[in-house]
């Protein structure tokens, strides 16, 4: 295994930073760790990236490759739909604020949540995530799963479709979040490119426009400033900081509580799909993978240590997986559609197999 691998792995080991006692020494390592998974590092080493990626892709193989084996394993079991946004539905931007999935996207969304119970669950804040997705018939789980609201349309799916979803384990940190989120603002401000956004439950340091060579510094900058707040803790995401408070809650939690929310109390009874890109998604991802239920798909185009079974290389890819789930679900609903035409035209005796296609 080479380096380029190796310091990819090791964000295994960084995935929560630890704020009081992180050194200088930790924050430069986590600084090495996210400039090694950017996809500008295989640049210099086209083969190499082809070498790793091929041998990861056995490990990690395309959810559209995989396709039917994927759905023959959820056995009829109603599938579930968990989708991240940023770098998932919609592609990774310079500014956070003109992240904008596609039309075609936002379609497909639309049609995925005819069939299947749908959640959006997103770092970001719940509004915000809804103002870029638009639909009013999905669940959406903002600040990393800590605002979770149903549908404002009304649910088929829901079973206590009268009790309106609504959990925010978080709440007495929003005084707090917003002090910091002042304050790092301020901080932040000679950085040139940093961007400090509000998720309500969570805020977020984004890296995205800042000189590579300025990292360090601005890692070093958040954390002094979250020195003097211990409820509060540091993760990395994809050119990214996360500071969010210390309850044992993430995307994984949030995807146990929509799962119940949807009135399935044993998890055995549902296939939940979750698609992410972030390292935030790993929580997710584990809880499938520790349940044996379900399965999860990483949004990458590079090698990645992850918990997720299958990968897709990136949004225009999860957008094909999704069509071909509306497709295959169709499939029996127009083989019908065509036999109950015929036989209202032609008044033939149905075969057997038609029989069957019919119940
Ligand atoms: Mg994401």
């Amino acid at each position: 295994m080479t380096s380029g691998y190796m310091t990819i792995s090791r964000k295994k080991l960084l995935h929560n930073l630890d704020i009081n006692g992180g050194s200088t020494e930790r924050i430069n390592t986590w600084v090495d760790s996210m400039r090694a998974s950017s996809p500008t590092h295989y640049k210099s080493n086209p083969s190499l990236a082809q070498d790793h990626l091929k041998s990861w892709m056995l490990q990690h193989p395309s959810a559209l490759d995989m396709f039917e084996q994927i759905t023959k394993a959820s056995k009829g079991k109603p599938i579930v739909m968990f989708l991240d946004y940023d770098g998932t539905l919609s592609p990774i931007v310079n500014d956070p604020d003109r992240a904008f999935m596609s039309d075609d996207m936002r379609e497909t969304v639309r049609k995925l949540a005819r069939y299947f119970p749908t959640a959006i669950v997103s770092g970001r804040c719940r509004d915000k995530v809804y103002n870029f997705v638009r639909l009013p018939e999905l669940y959406y789980a903002g600040s990393h799963g800590m605002d979770i609201k149903g549908p404002s349309k009304g649910s088929q799916y829901k079973k206590n479709a009268h009790e309106s979803v609504l959990c925010q384990p978080a709440c007495e940190f929003l005084p707090m979040i917003d002090e910091v989120y002042t304050a790092l603002l301020e901080k932040t401000r000679s950085t040139p490119g940093a961007k400090v956004e509000n998720n309500k439950f969570c805020l977020s340091v984004h890296f995205r426009c800042v000189e590579e060579k300025k990292w360090s510094e601005l890692a070093q900058k958040v954390r002094s400033v979250l020195k003097d707040y211990p409820e509060l803790k540091l993760a990395q995401g994809r050119k990214v900081l996360e500071i969010r408070p210390t309850i044992k809650w993430d995307k994984g939690k949030a995807l146990e509580f929509l799962v119940e929310s949807l009135g399935y109390t044993n998890f055995d009874e549902v296939f939940p799909v979750y698609i992410g890109d972030d390292r935030t998604d790993e929580d997710a991802f584990k809880v499938l993978r520790e349940r044996g239920q379900g399965i999860g798909i990483l949004v990458s185009k590079i090698p990645k240590e992850t918990n997720a079974s299958y990968s897709l290389q990136e949004p225009s890819e999860v957008m094909k997986f999704l069509q071909r789930l509306v497709d295959w679900k169709q499939l029996p609903i127009r083989r019908q559609f065509r036999i109950k035409r015929r036989l209202e035209g032609v008044k033939i005796i149905p075969t057997p197999t038609d029989q069957i296609c019919l119940g």
